[in-house]
């Protein structure tokens, strides 16, 4: 066990926890940074979210009036980006994956140029971090189109991971395969939001039909022991994010989080931000959260803390 982090846990000292290696391995990269860095960098007030938040569309919704016509364009979404990675340096995130839509690499103009720019910041702000970057798709997408031009994002070899986010059910599971099919190609490793508001049969299914080695959130999958040893046989990896499933009224608070259930049953979780920007709760406090609520122990949070740094020699 790591003393500096247990220590910050049950002392509640922060700068302890910052000062631990974590990881952050869900996290929507326009949304990385964190509220205060970005309003002091824009010299701007930025509200505080509220506490309830109505799903995802009432994320969107407040996402849109509040924030992002304060931090709107193209030069802002690359300041985001900077403070996603400023938020790595701060917070001691040694592992980080980012996830990216092709729309916001389009805005760049190629994947050389963009590949670019993140490297700047990683470079800058935290070089010793790993850092890996994930291709996200809406789930509306049309995945036969995008798997006919995945190339121009993958043939670089940068992008490490696929995902699927901004609502469940839009499409069947099988609907993607072409893009999935395309991103085992390229080596990718294969994620998608699911579980957040879909069934556990649905976090089964989509493991099942795309071949999914993480799933980001899959939280519903605490309420089937059924799927739960299935996830835990086959070492899928849940990314949960505890502070975004309260406030999207997801699940009613810490204490009463699934992550409890989902760790009992040996199934391999981590903690991340999904939202930093939004949901206002740095990694730290995600932690510290499900601590003072009692949902889990110091020991199984450092091993959860643990897992998130897996294959890292710390
Ligand atoms: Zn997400």
């Amino acid at each position: 066990m790591s003393n500096l982090f247990c220590e910050g846990l049950t002392e509640n000292d922060i700068n302890k926890l910052l000062s631990a290696p974590k990881s952050d391995l869900h996290n929507h990269s326009t949304k990385g940074c964190r509220r205060k860095w970005l309003a002091e960098r824009l010299r701007i007030e930025m509200p505080e979210p509220p506490q309830a938040l109505y799903g995802l569309d009432g994320m969107q919704v407040w996402f849109r009036s509040f924030i992002k016509p304060l931090c709107d364009g193209y030069e802002n979404m690359l300041i985001r980006w900077e403070g996603a990675f400023a938020e790595a340096k701060r917070n001691h995130i040694a592992r980080l994956v980012l996830n990216f839509g092709t729309a916001e690499i389009d805005q760049v103009g190629s994947v050389e140029a963009f590949k670019k720019i993140i490297e700047g910041y990683h470079e800058a702000y935290c070089p010793d971090t790993v850092f890996e970057a994930e291709l996200t798709y809406p789930s509306c997408c049309d995945a036969g189109y995008e798997a006919e031009r995945i190339d121009q994002y993958t043939s670089l070899g940068y992008f490490k991971a696929i995902d699927i986010c901004g609502g469940e059910n839009v499409q069947p599971f099988e609907a993607f395969l072409p893009l999935y099919r395309k991103a085992e190609e390229y080596h990718l490793v294969k994620k998608m939001h699911v579980g957040e508001t879909g069934s556990a049969e649905d976090v089964r299914k989509a493991v099942e039909i795309l071949g999914l080695s993480e799933i980001h959130h899959g939280i519903n999958s605490s309420v089937s022991k059924d799927t739960m040893r299935f996830l835990a046989d086959n070492h899928i990896q849940l990314n949960i994010c505890p502070s975004s499933n309260i406030m999207l009224g997801y699940v009613k608070d810490y204490k009463t989080h699934p992550i409890k259930i989902l760790v009992e049953n040996g199934v391999a979780v981590t903690i991340n931000t999904d939202d930093l920007l939004i949901f206002d709760s740095t990694i730290e406090n995600e932690y510290l959260a499900l601590y003072r609520a009692g949902t889990l122990s110091v020991k199984q949070l450092d091993e959860i803390r643990l897992a998130g740094l897996q294959s890292l020699q710390i």
